[in-house]
């Protein structure tokens, strides 16, 4: 099939929720042969999919159409991984291929697939987190015939081989493993910025906080040998990359899996010795930071002082029902050993309101820590059930707009602390990785400080790509302003 045809590529570019859903809907109607689809999500929505039928004049959505093969639908957190092996199918059997990525779509929708394997001529393949589900693959391979093939997220490096397969049998080809394998070196990365580089130092996690699909889809934590990524460091640095971030599900926990006694403290002393200028860490979890980190962070010019720490709930009650194992004094300690101990720090935090039997008096409680901590900033969400984790299976009586309300005035506070803090740095001469054109305007460029905040920097001359000194001028929540000084 894929040696007859060279099908269209549409890609589209939502800028809403209401355009995300508007834009599927579309997709699924398109005679047009062979055509595949890509609508990117981007964190345009926030709730289940609702498809609105009546939608019309969808045209004006299209930006870009090439040719493309296969049609794969991304599911859960995969679509970032898959983008990379997509340049690996490319090159190795020459398909053109694309990711249609229903991300927050929870389940897998029969009627979306159905049509859009009848309408387009395209190979149309699952994979990711969800697709990693025991219980989504029989359902597959018994009512979705019409899906070519289905892959997990722990036999990623064997994906080409999957398509191939089916390529060459015409028949459905499942392969998913149901433990999870070695981490998968080689892969090729595709990177998004030529200065500033995510690093995977781990995959999965041990953790089974009671609301989180991540430990049953991605397994359990396999770090990477601190050798690879050593090596991986150095190539960046050699190509010019200024920062790398050290990515992972739970980075503190690093090295426990693998070494007697080498943990994230150990390994970022060594990235800090390659000198690359910048380095970063994401996602920690309370539980894991040692004192030795927070040494590590104050005593290393090249790490940053930034540190993403969730918190999720300011009420023990709600952390215990979430399997947190850290109480909110034990939180605080550690907080405040940031703080005092890293000059210059930010600290961001993730929260959940509304989680099942979350009170109004849980709900203070964090608003309680948020006006204690005066976070830099927060990702605030609503409780989101996830298929086949305890806290689905939690009474929840708390009505929606209830949690809504929470979760604006919990945004409310967030935001009056994020302008608070961002007005403590007016006046102040910052340095400044720059990273692009400006989003907002094309004559103004966009930078992070050392501390993670965001900045429209002025200036005639492109910065793109250096590190710069710039003079802020303004602050708003969710960003600051400023101008470039020539040194
Ligand atoms: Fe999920 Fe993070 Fe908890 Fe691990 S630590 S189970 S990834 S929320």
């Amino acid at each position: 099939m894929c040696d007859s045809f060279i099908p269209n590529m549409v890609y589209l570019a939502p800028t809403s929720k209401e355009e995300y859903f508007a834009m599927l809907n579309w997709s699924i109607e398109q005679n047009e042969h062979p055509v595949a689809i890509r609508i990117p999500c981007n964190g345009v929505i926030s709730d289940r999919r609702k498809i609105d039928t009546n939608y019309s004049n969808l045209n004006k959505f299209k930006v870009e159409i090439k040719g493309e093969n296969v049609a794969i639908i991304a599911l859960g957190d995969f679509y970032q991984l898959g983008e990379n092996v997509i340049e690996e199918l490319k090159n190795k059997i020459g398909l053109n291929a694309t990711l249609i990525n229903p991300q927050y779509i929870t389940g897998i929708d029969s009627e979306l697939l159905k049509k859009l394997k009848e309408n387009h001529d395209i190979l149309l393949g699952i994979c990711g987190c969800m697709a990693q589900e025991e219980s989504v693959v029989n359902e597959i391979m018994s009512k979705y015939k019409y899906v070519d093939f289905v892959f997990g997220t722990h036999n990623l490096d064997n994906m080409v081989n999957v398509i191939n397969n089916s390529i060459k049998t015409g028949k459905q080809n499942v392969e998913v493993y149901s433990i999870e394998g070695n981490i998968c070196e080689g892969i090729p990365e595709k990177r998004e910025s030529k200065y500033s580089a995510w690093v995977d130092i781990q995959l999965g996690c041990d953790k089974f906080c009671t609301y989180c699909i991540v430990p049953y889809t991605r397994g359990t934590q396999r770090s990477r040998k601190k050798e690879s990524i050593i090596i991986e460091i150095e190539k960046l640095k050699s190509e010019g990359y200024k920062e790398v971030t050290l990515l992972g599900q739970n980075v503190n926990a690093y090295g426990k899996d693998l070494y007697e006694d080498y943990t994230l403290a150990n390994l970022l002393i060594d990235v800090a010795k390659t000198n690359i200028e910048r380095i970063r860490f994401v996602t920690s979890h309370p539980w894991d930071f040692t004192d030795e980190m927070i040494d590590v962070i104050s005593k290393y010019d090249n790490v940053m002082p930034y540190v993403h720490l969730p918190i999720q709930s300011g009420s023990d009650r709600i952390l215990k029902l979430m399997g947190r194992k850290y109480t909110k004094e034990e939180y605080l300690t550690l907080y405040n050993k940031i703080r005092t101990k890293v000059k210059g720090v930010s600290i961001t935090t993730d929260i959940i309101v509304g989680f099942p039997g979350e009170t109004e008096s849980d709900f203070n409680e964090t608003l309680d820590v948020v006006n204690t901590c005066k976070f830099d900033g927060a990702f605030t969400f609503i409780f989101s059930p996830r298929v086949g984790t305890p806290a689905m299976k939690l009474p929840d009586d708390t009505p929606k707009e209830e949690k809504e309300s929470r979760l604006y005035k919990l945004n409310e506070l967030v935001n009056k602390y994020s302008l608070e803090s961002n007005l403590k740095m007016v006046d102040k001469i910052v340095k400044c990785l720059v990273v692009s054109p400006s989003e907002k305007d094309p004559k103004k460029y966009m930078g992070y400080t050392e501390n993670m905040k965001l900045v429209n920097i002025e200036s005639d001359k492109d910065l793109i790509g250096q590190i710069v000194d710039v003079i802020i001028t303004e602050a708003h929540s969710f960003s600051l302003n400023g101008k470039y000084i020539e040194s």
